[in-house]
């Protein structure tokens, strides 16, 4: 079975605003490392990030799951703000799933572990209904037959694999992934997109930063391109690749293509 097959239904309609940055701005001391960020990503829509290193794209994903603070604007999910801290907050960091590019698995915990930690303690689900699901988002993701070793006995591409099945268990809302094939070796790096491809397909909301055009070509709806904290640039992945607007766009692409 696909994770198309499984993906849970919409709540509401695709095409509605899930989370939406309003006039976003954020300083570390001098640097304003975000600025002015007005974006508005739809229920069911896949956004690419891209831009330059040092552009502002991991501090935008940190923003929307709340793990840095903005200075001005507004982050709403879902047509809630965020929230600021409690209970509330661990209920946005289960609904707002995040894959970073270091796994960052529970390296004394077992595979199955890793995934069930999150639903026990913060949905509340029984040990049992815990598993199951979890057996069946690490089968979806081809690991499986791993559940009862540790991290450090899988691969990196296995071990990304079991990053997005955790943060899949949290039915969250949206999903975000910050370079999550940048620390893979060459080989692995495919079989992570192919489960990201699946769940776009299957219409989860992801806002995605990569440099994998291939990637952005086949999922993305959208491309966002970043540049010294601002959204510099933002097109269909068609018509951004091959007709780039912006000298930074241009100067950017003609560097990685
Ligand atoms: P990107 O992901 O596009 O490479 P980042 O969002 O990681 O960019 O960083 C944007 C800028 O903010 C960089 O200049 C980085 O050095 C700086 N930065 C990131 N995190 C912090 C922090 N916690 N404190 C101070 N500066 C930071
Ligand atoms: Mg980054």
């Amino acid at each position: 079975m696909t994770l198309q097959e499984e993906a849970p239904t919409p709540a509401r309609a695709p095409g509605e605003a899930l989370v939406v940055l309003d006039h976003v701005d954020k300083w570390f001391g001098d640097l304003h490392v975000l600025q002015d960020i007005n974006l508005t990503v739809t229920r069911g829509e896949v956004v690419v990030v891209i831009g330059p290193s040092g552009s502002g794209k991991s501090t935008l994903c940190r923003t929307i799951n709340r793990l840095e603070t903005i200075d001005q604007g507004s982050i709403s999910l879902d047509g809630e703000p965020l929230p600021e801290e409690g209970k509330e907050l661990a209920r946005l960091r289960a609904e707002v799933g995040m894959v970073f590019q270091s796994f960052n698995l529970f390296a004394h915990k077992t595979i199955l572990e890793n995934v069930t930690l999150g639903p026990i303690k913060v949905r509340k689900q029984s040990k049992a209904d815990a598993e199951k699901r979890a057996k069946e988002l690490l089968d979806r993701v081809g690991v499986g037959h791993q559940a009862a070793k540790y991290p450090a006995q899988l691969s990196g591409g296995q071990q990304q694999r079991v990053a997005i099945a955790r943060a899949l268990a949290m039915e969250p809302k949206v999903m975000l992934f910050d370079e999550p094939t940048s620390a893979l070796d060459p080989e692995m790096i495919k079989e992570v997109l192919d489960v990201m491809v699946d769940l776009a397909q299957g219409g989860m909301t992801m806002i995605v930063v990569t440099h994998e055009m291939g990637f952005a070509r086949t999922a993305a709806d959208r491309v966002v391109f970043m540049a010294d904290g601002a959204i510099a640039e933002e097109n269909t992945p068609e018509e951004f690749f091959t007709n780039p607007q912006s000298a930074r766009a241009q100067d950017f692409l003609g560097k990685i293509l």
